[in-house]
């Protein structure tokens, strides 16, 4: 993958992956939570973005969190010495010993994993980490907290070394009540006398709720740019940067009359003569097909005096093609570069006209769009 195979691909569209923007991400975390220790979580192929580009923008983590103990292996293949975290821990029980090997850190979460664990008479000389997972009230992953401390000294002695874990469900709901203090609460009083270092803080909780950080910090979508609350406003005071730009071009042009219909279905109707622009991408590249007119997408020196801006998409997205109104950039043509999101149009703006959140779109990039590390 990368630089090499892109240029060998006739199709314009390529996902274009900065590692200094990860780097800069990170370093906010850490200027964010100072105290803590950093799991970068790169679960679905690092939301998107492909694990070699997060693993050289990341480097200076305190661990990586993923789902899939094949992604732990390729860490410890490709030379990751530092943590991994297993977010869900084993998925089945003769996964242990592969988890022992590559020396992954757990997370407990149900009582069947604890059984797992003493069950096995295997266990390495060097005790292993847990993070007990407690739920406080998401009602999610997680034991409850009637059976939580039994859990805990059931597996302290095994000789794990133990932390308490939480998730929380509201932490981006930034102006509402309740956020996180309900679940807070029900953390401490649990834990109150278990000595053991904690992880609650998921990017949300990391940006608006400091109170509530613990000894390590689970930031996900804030190391790729995006927003938690699936608004570009609420983290445009963050400073974060931007990480995948999807780009692609131009790829035909339509002179339209005053009542031409676009696409399929004909949902967009022209006002007026006017010009629309094709665009190499579609949602079989990972564009939301949700997706309504007036979807913003830039344009590189479309305008009058050539500067790039906003187009709005209309019609309806195809598997391979959008199209957009081209009546503010007279100078597009065949050929012109275009952003679908990254600095120009922040992907939650896309996701937010296709009724969905950053996440989404970032993690459903289709495999067949080349990447290219920066
Ligand atoms: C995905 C995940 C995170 C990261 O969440 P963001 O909202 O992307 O910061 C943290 N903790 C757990 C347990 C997760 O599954």
């Amino acid at each position: 993958m990368g630089v090499s195979t892109a240029s060998l691909i006739n199709r314009p569209i390529l996902a274009s992956i900065h590692t200094e923007a990860f780097r800069h991400n990170l370093n906010r975390v850490r200027e964010l939570a100072p105290e803590s220790k950093i799991w970068s979580v790169i679960k679905a192929r690092s939301y998107g973005h492909g694990f070699e580009a997060a693993f050289k923008g990341l480097q200076s983590t305190d661990g990586f969190a993923l789902l899939d103990i094949y992604d732990a292996r390729w860490l410890r293949e490709n030379g990751w010495q530092g943590r991994i975290l297993l977010l869900e821990g084993l998925f089945h029980q003769n996964e242990l010993a592969l988890a022992q090997e590559l020396g992954c850190d757990l997370v407990v979460h149900c009582e069947s994993q604890v059984q797992w664990l003493e069950d096995d008479q295997t266990r390495h000389a060097k005790p292993a980490n847990i993070f007990l997972k407690m739920n406080s009230g998401m009602n999610r992953l997680g034991l409850n907290p009637a059976v939580y401390r039994t859990a805990f000294h059931r597996l302290h002695a095994l000789g794990y070394h133990l932390h308490h874990m939480t998730h929380f469900a509201n932490a981006d709901q930034v102006d509402q009540a309740p956020t996180v203090g309900e679940q807070l609460d029900c953390f401490d009083e649990t834990i109150a006398g278990l000595e053991a270092p904690t992880s609650l803080a998921n990017s949300a909780a990391i940006l608006w709720h400091r109170n509530a950080l613990g000894d390590w910090v689970r930031p996900g979508i804030m190391l790729y740019g995006a927003s938690p609350t699936g608004s570009f406003k609420d983290i445009a005071h963050a400073h974060l940067q931007t990480v995948m730009h999807l780009q692609s071009e131009i790829i035909d042009i339509q002179e339209l009359p005053k009542g031409a219909r676009v696409g399929y279905g004909g949902r967009y109707e022209a006002p007026e003569a006017m010009r629309i622009g094709v665009i190499a991408c579609g949602y079989a590249d990972g564009y939301p097909r949700q997706a309504k007119d007036g979807t913003p997408v830039w344009v590189e020196g479309g305008a009058a005096d050539d500067s790039g801006l906003i187009c709005p998409l209309v019609g309806r997205v195809s598997m391979d093609m959008i199209m957009i109104d081209l009546r503010n950039a007279p100078h597009a043509r065949i050929g012109s570069h275009v952003e679908l999101w990254g600095t120009q149009v922040p992907v939650d703006d896309v996701a937010q006209m296709s009724g969905t959140i950053g996440y989404e779109l970032l993690c459903a990039l289709a495999p067949r769009v080349p990447i290219e590390i920066k």
